[in-house]
Parts: C-alpha cells; structure tokens; sequence
C-alpha cells in the first residue's frame, strides 16, 4: 500500500496543476506534504497553520474529488503542521444535514462562517440586514424566502452559514439543513436510481425547518431536479419553514430556471450583495487580521485593499499569503514584502480589468483618443502613452502578448515585448514615466 502513496497523490496533484493558476499552485498545493496514505486514510502535512487552513477552505476538496476519481475511495484527512502553531481552534458547532458525512467540505469551513465575523457595510448592508432578520426570525417566516445574490467572493455563503448557527444557537430543536443545489442534485439522483424516492421526500420536506439552499444557480436546466426542488420548496413554504436560497444572479438572470421557480423567488426579499467599497475592504482585512492575530500595519491594509477590489475571498487570500511568507521568512509583515508577493501574483489576477479600461484610463491620462492608441501614428506623444497601455495591459491582465497586439490594432507580438521592455527600462530610470505608471496602476485598481 505503502508503495503506491506517493504516485497516487502525486497523480491527483498533477492533474490538479493544469486547472490551477500557476502562483496559487505554488503557494497553496506545493507544500503540502502527503506523508501517507493507508487504506482510506491519508495524511497531510503542511508548513504552517495558514497555508493549512487555506488549503483546508479552499482546495482540500478537489484533491479529495481528484483522487477519489482515482481510487473511488472516500479518504479521511489527517492533517499535521511542520512548524506547531498554538492557535486554538474556534469550535465547530454541529447543524443537522443529511450531508455531513461526505466528502463536501464546506461544511466544515461553516464553522468560521458567523454573524460576528461579517463585516457590513454599505454594499451588503441590505443582505446583512435581511440575514439577521431572518436568523432572529427562525421559524415564523419573516421574509420567506430570503434569496441572496451576488458575485462570487463576496459573502454569499458566509451568510447563509452565519443564518444557520445563529438559529441553531437560539433555537437549538429546529432542524437546519444546510446543502448546495448541486448537492441536492446528487442526492436526488441517488434516490432514483435506487428508487428510494420516498426517503428523499421525507428527509426533504418532513425532516427540515430550516432549509438554506447555497447556489440555487446550479440547477437551472436540470429538469427533474428542479421538479422536484419545486415541491420540496412548496412542502416547506406551505408549512411556514424558513427557506433562504443563495444564487451568483438574480432570479430573473438565471438562464433556465422555470418561471414557476422564479416566481417563488420573487415572493419573499431579494437582497443582492455588491462588491465592497475601498473602507469595507480595509475593514475586512483588519478584522480577519485580528481575528488570526496577524499584525498587519496600516499602509499595507490599504495597499492590499487598493489591489483587490471585486472579491472578498481574494483579498483575505492576499492577507493569509502575506501571513504565510512572513511565518516561512520569519520577517513582520511589510510593505516591501506586500509588493513582492502581490504585484506578480495579484495584479495578473484582477477581475474584471480589461484591456479597453486600461487603454481608456491612459488615454484620459494623456488626454488622447482611444483611436489614436490603437493606430499607428509615430510620434511620441503617441507611442510612449501606447507603450505604456500595452505595458499594463501584459502587467494587469492574464492577456498574451499576441492577445494584447491585436487589441492594439493589429500589432505584432513582437512590438508589444518591446514596449514592454522599454517601459520596464524607462520606469526605473525615468521619474515622468514611473509617476505615469504608478498613478495609472493606481487608478485601475481602485
Ligand atoms: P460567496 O459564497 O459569495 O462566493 P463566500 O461567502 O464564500 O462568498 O465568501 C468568501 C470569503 O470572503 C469567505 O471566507 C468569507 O468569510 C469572506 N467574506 C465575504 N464577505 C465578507 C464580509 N462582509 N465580512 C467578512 N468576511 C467576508
Ligand atoms: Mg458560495
């Protein structure tokens, strides 16, 4: 058995390279050590507690997915940190669900997902609100159903968790049942199949008072599962159950959902989440901060803050990252470490920066036309402010260079390189290009 321990992980971290961006390879997935595997047991060992807990909420379960696929077996993780941290673990409170038992692991990262861990503010203020109100509510249905959208990232999951432990906590007898529409899917296949659909309805529709469904998306399209996710929806409203349902859109935008569907939505409150503005984001960052006793000095607050703007998971990613290497260097947290592990990691990976913003934001810099830049017109007033944009665009967004020459008229990859040497050049010895540059980053990134 033994023998074959390390080609099995080995096999499934492989595969797993491909559909990972590089820089969150390395820093997540690469230092985890698979130290065994006996029988259905494997385990793992990483450098320290954030790199742990990170691997643990965000990749433990396509690994487990990914080697399942291999062995078609359910492995039991045992986890190990080289470096012992005395950190206690908030305990995990127990919310009934018929899914507790398999390998979703989301329910194990609920246990972080509080009321007291949110931070509100104006662009989730109305979800925030509606949450705690229906958490207070618990059974005598307030708004019901409460359905929640927005981006990913941004709270959704945080919230519908905090709703479950805070009427757990309050109504300890009632039974909640937290679960993904995909999850709902899976399991009512299995039913079918087995033809055990009486025990699905039962556990569905008798044995829940709370129901809190995450990613109601998922089942658009899917005929007999939202079929059946009708009368289940109807079963519980009929009898007063709370129901709270989680989207990435709103009802009306999710493609191939049923009207009838919809229309139930629409029924209760609709509360949409946006992305954080700059002081949420600090806030955030300074209360996740607290809560993982990291120092985090000020000025890098709102540098990490100013870098990722559009999803919250990123940003408490950049702050666990930060933590990590400064736990492995053994150095503070600063800024000289902030810019070297986030301007190459993070700035490729800014959401939603496109090319054409870049172009538009020098061209308001430079006062020209959008047109002029992406002709090929030579004079310098001209080239230095296209050689800028073309640089920030290779710097900013994950485009190639062939990619970024054809958004720029039609040019050769080989004169994007080149601009993108100049400008390297020109910004460590050119104070008018570096503050261009730096204002411009600035901008883009607000
Ligand atoms: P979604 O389900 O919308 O994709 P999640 O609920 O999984 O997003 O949130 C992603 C991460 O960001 C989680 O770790 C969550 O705790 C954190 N998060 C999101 N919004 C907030 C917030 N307002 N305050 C504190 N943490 C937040
Ligand atoms: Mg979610």
């Amino acid at each position: 058995m033994s023998e074959a321990t390390p080609t099995v992980w080995q096999t499934a971290i492989t595969t797993l390279q491909q559909r990972i961006k590089p820089h969150n390879f390395d820093m997540w997935l690469r230092p985890i050590r698979c130290a065994s595997i006996s029988g259905s047991e494997i385990k793992l060992c990483a450098p320290n507690r954030y790199i742990k807990e990170w691997f643990e909420d965000n990749y433990l379960a396509i690994v487990l997915q990914e080697l399942q696929t291999q062995t078609d077996l359910d492995y039991q993780v045992v986890f190990d940190l080289e470096e012992e941290a005395s950190s206690p673990v908030a305990p995990v409170i127990e919310i009934e669900t018929p899914v507790k038992k398999e390998t979703d692991i989301s329910f194990d990262r609920g246990h972080r997902y509080l009321f007291d861990s949110f931070v509100a503010g104006p662009s989730n203020q109305l979800a925030h609100a509606a949450a705690t109100a229906v958490a207070e509510g618990g059974h005598s249905a307030k708004y019901n159903p409460l359905f929640i959208c927005g981006g990913a990232g941004l709270g959704k999951t945080h919230l519908l968790y905090a709703i479950g432990h805070e009427i757990h906590k309050n109504q300890p007898h009632l039974r909640i049942m937290y679960l993904s529409s995909e999850h709902f899917m899976n399991d009512y296949i299995k039913h079918v199949r087995a033809f055990k659909m009486e025990a699905f309805r039962s556990t569905y529709r008798d044995q829940c008072d709370v129901l809190l469904m995450d990613d109601i998306q998922f089942i658009a399209g899917k005929t007999g599962t939202q079929e059946e996710f009708f009368h289940t929806f109807n079963a519980l409203h009929d009898a007063d159950r709370q129901i709270v349902v989680t989207s990435d859109k709103y009802p009306q935008e999710i493609p191939e959902l049923e009207d009838r569907l919809r229309t139930r939505f629409q029924w209760g409150l609709i509360a949409d989440i946006q992305a954080p503005e700059l002081e949420t984001r600090i806030a955030i960052l300074k209360a996740k901060a607290e809560k993982e006793q990291i120092r985090l000095p000020d000025d890098v607050a709102l540098f990490v803050a100013t870098q990722i703007r559009s999803n919250v998971r990123e940003l408490e990613g950049a702050l666990i990252r930060l933590a990590a290497l400064s736990s492995l260097k053994r150095v503070e947290i600063s800024m000289e470490l902030a810019k070297e592990t986030l301007l190459n990691s993070v700035g490729k990976n800014s959401p939603g920066l496109t090319i054409d913003t870049i172009q538009k934001e020098v061209c308001t810099y430079f006062s020209l036309k959008v047109t002029d830049l992406r002709g090929s017109k030579r004079h310098k007033a001209v080239t230095r402010p296209r050689q800028i944009a073309m640089y920030l665009s290779r710097k900013l967004t994950s485009s190639s260079f062939p990619e970024i020459g054809n958004r720029f008229g039609g040019k050769d990859h080989s004169t994007v390189i080149s601009a993108c040497r100049k400008i390297e050049g020109l910004v460590e010895n050119d104070l008018s290009i570096r503050t261009a540059v730096e204002t411009l980053e600035r901008h883009l990134q607000l």
